[in-house]
């Protein structure tokens, strides 16, 4: 049977805007480097644009208005949503809505992005296809509370027309004319607009597909650092899907999330408050139990020829780590019942046991790096 479109299906809007800003970026914008070049004042131009915008979807859109993992003050509620606007990913409102349908039904049909229906259509096929049938914007109450985010919504095109398009194109007019008008619409504007959309998409798409899952395999988000390196340190979506209120998507303070630091940032300057963290116990337990379940899953794994000496050692830090699961769950409910005697009564008593949960801790953190090293060893399945 022959391919055929469902057209009566196809989101022309959409459509035309994401395919024409993508044909211009791959003919226009060559021609225009071919015969013009890109000055100082280009790139740096570009790249505030890049950033700007960039930076207002991951910091502005989704980890302040999707996740409230910080409160912010009107300046950077402002900011992000202006340039937020001018990466036309819609309003605001219309992408918190779609992102938390997306960490509620992750992986099945009313995910809207969901990876189940294949890469393209997660990557950019739900925008292209989506219906015209508005879905209710039933979880998004708390958004409707802000005037700022209303506003972007009603003047959504306006805004994004005149900060992703008209603005680089003025700026360019100013510093060299009318072709530097033309250098900032096609660099700063429309290839812009095409880079950090497909930026985004990738997190939908890539970050849903390659990498690993050191923290949980109940959905399909997954950890990588090149990806991180695209997206603004979103690409540590196997952390972001299981604890998705942390203002942290890479939670190792090495690990690369630009957007991270920039909320710490902006938290030193009095402009965002009430960051929220993922306590690093329960970080290192969800750890701890991905971990086990590895182990199992390798040690029941027919078709892993193990030998001998490899078998036994998985055994064996298998038993290591559930002990030192148990081990740390007593001491928990131990400290947690007299914590609050303990801090006023026996100040020794309590620094001891204090210390002894972090001993407890840091054995457990050396043991599932040692399980992973293990891991490593293990042929895979054939
Ligand atoms: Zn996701
Ligand atoms: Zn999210």
């Amino acid at each position: 049977m022959p391919f055929r479109l469902p057209a009566s299906r196809i989101n022309w809007t959409n459509s035309a805007f994401l395919i024409g800003t993508f044909v211009v970026t791959l003919t226009a914008v060559p021609v225009y480097l071919w015969y013009c070049g890109m000055d100082g004042f280009q790139v740096a131009l570009f790249l505030f644009f890049f950033i700007g915008t960039g930076l207002s979807i991951t910091l502005g859109y989704h980890r302040l208005f999707s996740h409230v993992a910080f409160q912010a003050k009107w300046p950077v509620r402002l900011v992000t949503l202006v340039f937020g606007a001018a990466a036309f990913e819609n309003s605001a409102m219309h992408w918190v809505s779609d992102h938390r349908r997306h960490h509620k039904h992750v992986d099945h049909a009313d995910d809207p992005y969901d990876i189940s229906q294949g890469f393209w259509y997660a990557h950019m096929g739900w925008i292209l296809f989506k219906l015209d049938a508005e879905i209710p914007l039933d979880n998004i109450q708390d958004l409707r509370k802000d005037r700022l985010v209303m506003l972007q919504d009603r003047f959504y095109v306006t805004i994004a027309v005149g900060f992703g398009l008209l603005l680089p194109a003025l700026l360019g007019y100013l510093h060299s004319g009318w072709m530097g008008a033309l250098g900032g619409f096609l660099l700063a504007g429309v290839a812009r607009v095409t880079a950090v959309q497909h930026m985004t998409f990738f997190i939908n798409s890539l970050c849903h597909t390659i990498g690993g899952q050191p923290y949980s395999d109940r959905c399909s988000a997954r950890d990588s650092w090149i990806m991180a390196i695209f997206t603004f340190g979103e690409g540590y979506h196997n952390y972001h899907h299981e604890f998705q209120h942390d203002y942290r998507n890479g939670v190792k303070w090495w690990q690369w999330d630009p957007t991270k630091w920039s909320i710490w940032t902006l938290e030193k300057l009095h402009l965002v408050n009430g960051l929220r963290r993922v306590p690093e116990e329960k970080v290192l337990l969800s750890q701890l139990a991905d971990t086990r379940r590895r182990l199992n899953a390798r040690l029941a794994c027919k078709k892993t020829v193990l030998n001998e000496r490899l078998r036994e050692l998985l055994q064996t830090s298998d038993a290591k780590l559930h002990q030192l699961g148990e081990r740390w769950a007593a001491l928990k409910a131990q400290y947690a019942d007299k914590a609050d005697a303990l801090k006023t009564e026996y100040t020794e008593r309590a620094m001891a046991q204090y210390e002894e949960a972090k001993a407890a801790l840091a054995e457990i953190r050396r043991e599932v790096q040692q399980a992973l090293k293990l891991l490593e060893l293990v042929p895979e399945a054939a």
